[in-house]
């Protein structure tokens, strides 16, 4: 067989990938169909595929590249790491400078009370490690049987067993016989698609209070933590109404139950922070990192624990790791990202300039006959499309095609933007110009306009 190269016809390399490459949440007709999209190369926030298209990426890859492609700094950072000390384990009594010096940088960064990493090679691992972290921490309280994590419907913590149970996606739980044991979903905040007649305050705390519903159901002895995502992601950008938050900090607080935030997505200023969790007011035992970390560059995940849990924890051993536990060369590359970070107050710049700019364009896309609601914190966000504005009814009999139809004619007006359903969501490399924004806002609006047309 040839080598196989950028410069390969384009038909060639996606006849290889269909016959090799089994891809994630993807059918294999899909990709016969389409053709699979062959990305060459990338800098700043645009992509360019093996055509030659320059394509703006509104999904920053899978809501992690914070930092923008392309940035020597991290691909130095790598290759100097890989010739010092490419690998060692941090197990049995062993560490290394890089794992070091990231955990004291995650230190200083995270909320107070926040100071101990324990690292994994993605989020669905972190998450994993999560289940059995708090349940270890609950026997080693004496309370074994405070073994239950309630998360919620249309959560998505990762695709492992573990993340994918915590997780509340039906499509996931239906193979593979998941959620595992001890798992319960409460509904999700999503007050357009489920609020009814309620306003979203009533509905931000009704929902909220079925935490409280399920502590007493089961009995607070049993319960062990409550896991979210600050703002939900990959279940639609969907953001909580201003009273959720609050009143789960509240239950939590009362019952003792562990809040874990899930901020792979939130974290590392996706919302105008350094964490979701800051931008949500809430004060999280357990904070699951990974993306943004790193800003993709390598593989890298992790859970940030509370003094309490880590004091607890630490009395006794985790018999739990990964051989990829703080990579040293995956830990040079995160913390050059956050280096870069610092030094160029990306979060800031989020917070003040470049999110404050993006909100007012992206929300007067409900100007569009498509768009129901616009919600947006920080460089996430979403948009409802519906056939009525006022009764927000979804598309009956094509639920989830139309927002397909957008997401294709994204495609080729220049623009990664996804699709849940009949929501579009986007999630940008926290470095984008507002010129870029105006980019993005301009092919957004020429998808809505074309799939208003073939739908009409
Ligand atoms: N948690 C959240 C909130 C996520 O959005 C994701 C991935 O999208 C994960 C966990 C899983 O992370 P990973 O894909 O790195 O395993």
């Amino acid at each position: 067989m040839s080598v196989i190269t950028n410069h390969m016809p384009t038909e060639e390399l996606q006849a290889l990938d269909a016959a090799h490459h089994m891809h994630p949440f993807t059918t294999q007709d899909e990709l016969a169909e389409r053709g699979v999209r062959v990305i060459t190369r990338a800098k700043g926030v645009t992509l360019t595929d093996s055509e030659g298209h320059e394509i703006l990426d509104g999904m920053a890859g899978l809501w992690c590249v914070n930092i923008g492609y392309g940035r020597e700094e991290l691909a130095e950072a790598a290759a100097r790491q890989m010739r010092e000390l490419p690998y060692y384990n941090t197990f049995f009594m062993t560490t290394h400078v890089p794992v070091i010096a990231l955990s004291a940088k995650l230190a200083q960064l995270a909320p107070e009370g926040l100071n101990t990493v324990f690292y994994a090679g993605s989020g669905s691992e972190a998450n994993d490690t999560n289940i059995r972290l708090v349940r270890h921490y609950w026997s080693a309280m004496g309370k074994p049987e405070k073994s239950i994590i309630i998360s919620r419907q249309n959560a998505y913590h990762g695709s492992t067993l573990g993340g994918a149970s915590l997780g509340g996606m039906v499509p996931m739980h239906q193979q593979g016989g998941l959620p595992l044991p001890d798992k319960h979903h409460i509904g999700q905040p999503d007050w357009w698609s489920e609020g009814g007649d309620m306003s979203p305050e009533e509905f931000g705390l009704m929902r909220a209070r079925e935490l409280e519903e399920t502590i007493l159901h089961y009995g607070e002895d049993r319960i062990a933590a409550f896991i979210g995502e600050p703002v939900q992601g990959a279940g639609g950008v969907i953001v909580p109404p201003e009273t959720y938050w609050p009143e789960i900090q509240r239950i939590c607080d009362k019952y003792g139950i562990l809040l874990i935030a899930d901020e792979v997505i939130c974290g590392f200023g996706r919302t105008g922070n350094w964490f979701g969790s800051e931008t949500m007011g809430i004060r999280p035992d357990i904070m699951t990192i990974a993306k943004g970390l790193s800003s993709g560059y390598a593989p890298i995940g992790g859970s940030i624990v509370s003094d309490e849990i880590a004091k607890v924890v630490n009395a006794t051993e985790f018999n739990h790791g990964y051989t990829y536990s703080g990579h040293p060369v995956c830990s040079a590359v995160a913390l050059e990202n956050l280096r870069i970070m610092e030094e160029e107050r990306v979060v800031e710049t989020v917070r003040d300039v470049t999110a404050p700019y993006l909100k007012q364009k992206w929300e007067a896309l409900t100007d569009h006959p498509l768009v129901g609601e616009a919600k947006i914190v920080g460089m996430m966000g979403s948009i409802a499309l519906t056939p009525n504005k006022e009764s927000r009814a979804p598309f009956a009999a094509e639920k989830g095609t139309v927002g397909y139809k957008c997401r294709e004619h994204c495609f080729d007006t220049g623009l990664v933007m996804r699709h849940v359903g009949d929501r579009m969501v986007i999630s940008p490399p926290l470095v984008i110009k507002p010129e870029e924004i105006d980019m993005l806002i301009d092919r957004a609006t020429i998808a809505l306009d074309k799939t208003y047309d073939q739908i009409k």
